[in-house]
């Protein structure tokens, strides 16, 4: 609106993929650029953030709220809305509700949908595609420091002598940290690069080491390294004595545990022990090939272990570092955007920190249980628990697992809503009612990176036809449900400074790395908002690192090593052949909505692809750029090979973004089982299991 007319041509804003977190410069006339001032990338842009200028048009947006396919005033259709989800409560129940989030949208975007679910409607049916994404890596944070707390900071893969990628292939998923690392081993001709993963993928180029492991043999991996650091001697053990909980069991575990389960050798081993053990200054690098695990959080704990047992956890250059998919999982994580969190890290479990959320909403009901994880709130859609479903800026009918059963099981909820930028996706063509939201460019708010660094997304377009910010059409609901007051903010600056106020809620729990700093800036203050790491605490210096000196988050302060005593966890059902790895490419982004726009980022590959040995496409009768067929108990798919040697013998790797619209025979998650961490309830979608076949054959 006025704001983005007065300000300079110049905007500067926050690329809307990765977690990554860049500074993007923004014009008017759709000129992108990295911004040299932003402590996330200065001034770098990977592929998809510099093509953002070719993904802002209009075309295929929706405009106008739709109801049954026909356009719609906004405010008969929020009376619908308010009506259908009211008459659902008081019929059926809290719990017969639920909205299925996103990780693309803005912390006030988040923070207003949960305050809503959470303590008005009263249910914890909230769940976020962040889910997908990271909730492994919290869940693991939670077991071991107390809190989702990310120890580390980007500058520790500058300062590291031993940087480990694991489950990780940064060079196209992070490419701006990817480019970070690269530089930064270049002025540091001695730093050392280890990369764990099944394939050998485009993040080898920089890698010392490549370490080919089994699918979800990170545990045993890490196991063994755990297992040496106990029998080298390289245990901190003045840390472990003050601050580190559960050592004994650990190493127990560690010593039970097979090594031969990574699929490593004992020379490949004992060349990664050596310069893990040798290299004080070491970051453990990892994302969704650890998350994306039916035993993804065990994973997480597995490498944490090795950091916490000798000490290496939060000084410079040293620690265990999650990286985020999303531009803000993390910002999600803060105000409690899962289906089992509070805000402001705080438990759903416990009596006292849910009373001082609904004392500090003043609201009228707290949600008394967990929500429903993603896939549980998918099959309660199916089974008819749920009779109102909400799906805000996100596509899970393509992107989660058995994809077919989620869209019959949308389809199966009596009223449902989606609120997205695009008129036409997968999971829109199936729900009752259709809203506009602003997108990239047109929305005001923010977003926190991988490194807990909180950054403005600000407007630069004009709102396009009719669409609103989604914390503006959430507040217009709640409205008209009855709760006008608790939802009366004037801008996103309102709710951001709701949100950072009581962020210190935390403090009467022992959680003192609030933002109550930002608790009460002004709309112009909140406007030239510089990146800022949490904590932002009044008086004390921002940011920073956590637990050099300990001071975790359990009860006793101090931090907890698990025994991980299963390590592995996929293998292929008798009647399939190969496992199933699936991922993204460098190019596109989740399911394309925005990067399928751009002719320039689809040159990279135009289609997905079933990439697979050479020795396996022999013994099937594949041809290079013939068509398999992939089929497992959930559905099929039929692709085009792709025949290399960078995948393993047994093992499938397909892309994870083309929807129906772009390939409708090529979606991977109608394959895909809808396995989960037990723990997190992290979709499995590195470990499926599936018989290939050449297309056409007798
Ligand atoms: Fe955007 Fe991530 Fe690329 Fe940075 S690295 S420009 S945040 S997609």
């Amino acid at each position: 609106g006025k704001t983005s007319q007065n300000r300079a041509e110049i905007t500067c804003t926050t690329c809307p993929y990765c977690g990554v977190g860049c500074g993007v410069l923004a014009g008017q006339d759709g000129t992108i650029k990295g911004d040299p001032d932003h402590p996330a990338n200065f001034g770098r842009l990977c592929s998809k953030g510099s093509a953002l200028g070719e993904t802002i048009d209009l075309e295929g947006r929706l405009l106008h709220p739709m109801v049954h396919g026909k356009q719609a005033d906004w405010d008969s259709t929020l009376d619908l809305i308010a009506g259908q989800f009211s008459r659902a409560i008081r019929d059926h129940g809290p719990d017969s509700v639920a909205f299925y989030v996103s990780g693309q949208l803005l912390t006030e975007d988040y923070y207003v949908a949960n305050k809503l679910m959470k303590g008005y409607m009263g249910s914890a049916n909230i769940d976020t595609n962040s889910r997908l994404c990271m909730a492994s890596s919290v869940a693991g944070h939670k077991r071991a420091f107390g809190t989702d707390t990310v120890p580390g900071t980007y500058e520790d893969l500058d300062e590291a002598d031993l940087v480990v990628l694991v489950g990780s292939n940064l060079a196209w998923c992070h490419p701006v940290l990817y480019q970070r690392l690269v530089a930064a081993k270049q002025a540091r001709p001695d730093m050392r690069v280890v990369n764990i993963d099944p394939r050998r993928t485009a993040t080898c180029d920089i890698a010392d080491l490549h370490l080919p492991i089994a699918p979800d043999g990170d545990a045993a991996l890490f196991n063994a390294l755990l297992a040496e650091i106990s029998r080298r001697g390289a245990v901190d053990k003045d840390y472990i004595s003050a601050h580190v909980n559960g050592f004994d069991a650990a190493i127990e575990a560690a010593q039970a545990c097979d090594p031969a389960l990574s699929g490593l050798n004992a020379e490949q081993i004992n060349a990664f022990c050596d310069m893990w053990i040798g290299t004080p200054k070491v970051v453990t690098v990892y994302s969704q090939g650890v998350n994306q695990s039916i035993c993804g959080t065990d994973k997480v704990n597995a490498i944490i272990n090795c950091h916490l047992a000798t000490g290496r956890i939060g000084r410079a250059g040293m620690g265990p570092f999650s990286v985020t998919g999303q531009p803000n999982a993390m910002g999600g994580r803060e105000v409690g955007g899962l289906a089992n969190m509070l805000g402001w890290h705080l438990d759903i479990e416990n009596a006292d920190h849910r009373a001082a959320v609904q004392e500090a909403w003043d609201s009228p009901t707290i949600c008394t249980h967990a929500g429903l994880k993603a896939v549980d709130l998918f099959e309660a859609c199916a089974s008819g628990k749920i009779k109102a479903l909400w799906i805000i800026s996100t596509n899970p009918a393509v992107s989660l697992p058995d994809a077919g059963n989620v869209a019959e099981a949308i389809a199966n909820v009596p009223f449902t809503v989606v609120t997205d930028i695009m008129a036409r996706t997968d999971t829109g063509d199936l729900v009752d009612v259709l809203l506009p939201a602003t997108g990239w460019g047109e929305k005001s708010g923010t977003v926190t990176n991988s490194e807990r660094r909180i950054s403005r997304q600000r407007p630069f377009l004009e709102a396009p036809g009719a669409a609103r910010p989604d914390w503006k059409i959430l507040c217009d609901v709640a409205a008209r449900m009855g709760w006008a007051d608790a939802f009366d903010y004037q801008s996103a600056a309102d709710v951001f400074r709701e949100y950072a106020a009581l962020s210190n809620l935390g403090t009467r729990f022992g959680r003192d790395f609030d933002i109550s700093g930002l608790g009460d800036l002004t709309e112009a203050e909140y406007d030239a908002l510089a990146p800022v790491q949490w904590p932002v605490r009044k008086g004390e210096t921002p940011g920073g690192r956590f637990f050099a000196e300990g001071g975790f988050y359990h009860a006793d302060g101090r931090a907890k090593m698990l025994a991980i005593t299963a390590p592995q966890c996929v293998s292929p059902e008798a009647e399939n052949t190969f496992v199933l790895n699936s991922g993204r490419v460098r190019d596109h982004w989740h399911t394309m909505t925005r990067t399928g726009k751009s002719a320039r980022l689809s040159q990279h590959l135009a289609e997905p692809f079933a990439e697979i040995h050479p020795e396996d496409a022999f013994a099937l009768g594949l041809r290079d750029a013939g068509l398999v067929k992939l089929s497992s108990r959930y559905g099929t798919a039929t692709l085009r090979a792709l025949i290399s040697s960078k995948v393993a013998r047994g093992e499938i790797f397909v892309p994870m973004h083309w929807t129906a619209q772009f390939a409708p025979s090529g979606r991977i998650n109608t394959l895909m089982a809808p396995a989960v961490d037990p723990v997190s309830g992290q979709p499995a979608t590195k470990g499926g299991a599936v018989k290939a076949e050449a297309f056409g054959a007798r």
